[in-house]
């Protein structure tokens, strides 16, 4: 059995049975809603305790909640972290953690692309005096290169946004480790089924459930998974004072997706190869960016630091313009137009809305750029839908 089994069939004790034994829910087979805004103590001392701890009493929901807990104890356990606390969606979580780990005066790098919001968000935090950066190359010497002096928290994304190259994790971390600085990978693409970057000397790790841990476009949440000691600090400030918590019910629904998870992310590598392979052979399409196909210029890397490649990719028009890229996704039969990703249903997208454009190519985002989803249904109409799509341009 070879490693990625071994982790596979570790994750999946975790996703199905991981910290929610029913003895400690009255023999409730799942974990119940906890629908109560707050705890009762008998005596005004113990509730005094209780309020100098949150993290480990329930006081409040806006601190602990029972059945938020479980799913923290999943995802915590998954990315064989110490701590995690869940957020009402993934930008919550990205802004805590950003907000956790810098101050007026220092600078963030981003490395390469990075989700929209992530970068608008510290666009935004200029006001504060929050100064970032973006060094476009995956290259560990040319981002080296970038590290200011005053430079407190490295962000990324592995793949990146959109042109889904890899970054060598492990020497980033070394890297930033060297120069005191914090690490931020937001790992909603590869979920902690396929990577785990604490394991390879990142701090902190952010997630979107709205993506694969929910997996059914029926919710909104977000993750933040790291250390005890940052989350210790984090938890008072961040977390309760800012207070974008997740409620139970959304906890709820997280946790029956996860128990389907490995499977799931298993489904939606096989169909999304599938759908790589075939548009690297179509003859309107030039550019795949999958990290799965084994020309893709990091294959190696992703081998040594990832168990698998999930169903997000994006593919560029020999056609690069944004009249092919609309010709294209609108001839699209059942797979549907749509922003997010990550779900049982195929969609497809283009990060390219014409008034945006501009700052696309600054980015050299071609305007032929097609976001896919690869989604769980058969894969024989996936590729026909596509082929019929694809075959409206020339
Ligand atoms: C969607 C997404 C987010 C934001 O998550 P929300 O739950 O929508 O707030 C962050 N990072 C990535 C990579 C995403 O795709």
């Amino acid at each position: 059995m070879n490693y990625a089994d071994v982790l596979f069939k570790e994750d999946l004790k975790i996703c199905l049975h991981f910290g929610d034994a029913a003895e400690e829910f009255s023999g409730a087979a799942v974990p119940p809603i906890y629908q109560n805004s707050l705890f009762v103590y008998s005596k005004h001392e113990e509730l005094a305790e209780a309020v100098k701890n949150e993290l480990n009493y329930y006081v409040y929901w806006r601190g602990t909640n029972p059945t938020v807990e479980v799913l923290e104890k999943k995802l915590a356990a998954l990315e064989r972290g110490e701590d995690c606390k869940c957020f009402a969606s993934g930008m919550a979580a990205i802004t805590a953690a950003i907000l956790a780990s810098i101050k007026s005066g220092e600078h963030v790098l981003c490395v390469s692309h990075i989700y929209t919001s992530t970068l608008d968000l510290l666009k935004y935090l200029q006001k504060f005096n929050i100064q970032h950066s973006v060094v476009y190359s995956t290259n560990i010497e040319k981002i080296e290169q970038s590290i200011q002096k005053n430079t407190k928290l490295i962000i990324l994304e592995s793949p990146t946004s959109l042109t889904f190259e890899l970054i060598n994790l492990k020497s980033l971390a070394e890297l930033a480790q060297s120069y005191g600085i914090r690490t931020m990978i937001d790992n909603t693409w590869g979920t902690p089924i396929f990577q785990k970057p604490l394991t390879l000397g990142f701090d902190i790790v952010v997630h979107s459930a709205s993506k694969y841990l929910g997996g059914h476009s029926d919710v909104v949440g977000g993750a933040l998974i790291t250390s005890h000691k940052i989350m210790m600090e984090l938890f008072p400030k961040e977390f309760l004072l800012m207070g974008g918590i997740m409620g139970p019910h959304e906890a709820s629904l997280l946790l029956r997706s996860i128990r389907t998870l490995p499977f799931r992310m298993k489904e939606h590598e096989k169909n999304a190869y599938e759908v790589a392979t075939f548009l690297e052979n179509h003859p309107n399409v030039t550019v795949v960016n999958y990290p799965g196909l084994a020309t893709h210029p990091h294959y190696e890397l992703g081998k040594t630091q990832q168990t698998g490649n999930s169903g997000l990719l994006s593919f560029v028009l020999k056609d690069e313009t944004y009249e092919a890229a609309k010709a294209v996704i609108n001839a699209f039969k059942f797979i549907q137009i749509g922003v997010s990703w990550g779900s049982f249903e195929s969609l497809v997208t283009s990060p390219n809305y014409g008034h945006n454009e501009g700052s696309l190519l600054k980015e050299k985002i071609s305007p032929g750029l097609i976001r896919l989803s690869v989604g769980l249904e058969l894969i024989s109409e996936i590729i026909e839908d596509l082929d019929q799509a694809l075959s409206v341009i020339s």
